[in-house]
């Protein structure tokens, strides 16, 4: 689809957060990576369900019911045609991509890693694909090792190769760096990971909002994400799995929903995905969340990523003609995020002079403290652009940050 300036003025006329003031002034919304705004499509379709078909899924023989239930079970179709995956139980709703890989490190953990295994992750996960590992390798006295990265923000793959062996169990990698923007090269990851017979999982938060994925192309055998980056509400996210796998594994959480038959003596366990979805659900969320992929479609991943390229480019450009700035991850393949510390200005002093201006950038360590002690640094200031951004916000947030370098005397 061709969209012009003037359909992106009407597109985020979609979006009324986009129109708010903050402190008298026109919001700038450069914190996307954290959450995306949500579109009046995405609000009016929660709506809907709270006002006309409020009623629990699965469970009911009723009108109310049975309409909740083909909404919500509607959402899985358009995901699996979304990320392309061969059966729709293999898309497996959760609250988000902490969830997901939580689930994965449970359940998958439980089952397949053993003392002395080996996991891999990468210096630049988001501490959601850190923690979990961490975790299960104490329960199991397994091995956690970390692919090291570059002063560009690269991971080091001849280093990733080193770490392979046969005693890799998992490597778990994150696609797209929400603190320096990488694009890691998940192809090649994904291909000598299965060389060496471990399942991968590939954490999509900052992905799947911004870019088509495949998994029958890329065969990942877990790629999680969230429904609030992409448009939709918080509290709900994707598991997608492979069915062989999810097969073996055993469930997550125990409750309703997930059983087939119980009894004091043996309960059985009902068939995918409904195995790992135990409970009542986020049934707005997920049906939210199903609004949220259909916005996409009518956008189309081209023109959304197109669009987020250019926004890097110019981004980048004049970010660069600013005295004092050092951009943190300059890598080769770049996301539309820019992570940057000027002169010694706290990042702190600096987010906080910007918002008085109207403008949302995120500071801090973006829970990848590993990361910025890699680069030995306390934080970044933040600035990650959604397609629905334009040129002139850039240049807003570029006069801002004169402005926030001469309230501090800087040349
Ligand atoms: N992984 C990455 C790369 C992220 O950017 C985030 C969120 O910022 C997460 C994981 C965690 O996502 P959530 O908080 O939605 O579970």
């Amino acid at each position: 689809m061709e969209l012009t300036q003037l359909d992106i003025n009407k597109i985020r006329q979609e979006f009324p957060t986009l129109g708010e003031k903050v402190h008298g002034k026109d919001i700038v919304y450069f914190d996307n990576a954290a959450t995306s705004q949500k579109p009046q499509s995405v609000i009016d379709r929660i709506n809907h369900y709270y006002e006309h078909e409020n009623s629990n899924v699965h469970r009911g023989v009723h009108f109310l019911s049975q309409t909740a239930t083909n909404a919500y079970e509607h959402t899985r179709k358009l995901i699996q045609s979304m990320i392309n995956a061969k059966h729709e139980h293999e898309v497996i709703y959760t609250k988000g991509t902490t969830e997901g890989i939580n689930l994965v490190a449970h359940s998958f953990g439980e089952k397949f890693i053993h003392e002395g295994d080996e996991i891999i992750i990468s210096y630049m996960e988001h501490h959601s694909n850190i923690v979990p590992w961490q975790l299960l390798a104490e329960r199991k006295k397994a091995i956690l090792k970390v692919i090291p990265v570059n002063d560009k923000g690269e991971l080091l793959m001849e280093e990733y190769h080193k770490l392979l062996s046969p005693k890799t169990k998992l490597v778990s990698i994150v696609h797209t760096s929400n603190s320096l923007g990488t694009i890691n090269p998940v192809k090649e990851i994904i291909e000598a990971a299965r060389k060496q017979g471990a399942a991968i999982l590939i954490d999509g938060a900052q992905v799947v909002p911004h870019q088509s994925i495949d998994v029958q192309e890329l065969e990942p055998d877990f790629l999680v994400f969230s429904g609030h980056k992409m448009f939709a509400p918080t509290g709900v996210g994707v598991l997608y799995g492979k069915e062989e796998l999810l097969n073996q594994m055993p469930p997550y959480m125990g409750g309703g929903d997930m059983i087939d038959t119980v009894s004091f003596e043996k309960t059985t366990f009902n068939d995918l995905p409904h195995k790992f979805e135990a409970g009542t659900p986020n049934i707005a969320g997920v049906i939210g969340l199903g609004a949220g992929v259909e916005f996409i479609n009518r956008i189309g991943y081209d023109y959304i990523s197109n669009r987020e390229k250019e926004l890097l480019d110019y981004g980048t450009e004049r970010f660069n003609e600013i005295k004092g700035m050092r951009i943190i991850g300059t890598a080769e393949k770049k996301a539309s995020v820019i992570s940057f510390l000027l002169d010694d200005i706290h990042p702190y002093d600096a987010g906080t002079i910007l918002d008085q201006l109207g403008i949302a950038v995120r500071t801090g360590h973006h829970c990848t403290q590993p990361l910025m002690k890699r680069f030995e640094i306390p934080g970044t200031i933040r600035a990650s652009f959604a397609f629905y951004n334009t040129k002139e916000e850039i240049d807003k947030l570029v006069d801002g940050l004169q402005r926030v370098k001469s309230m501090f005397g800087k040349k």
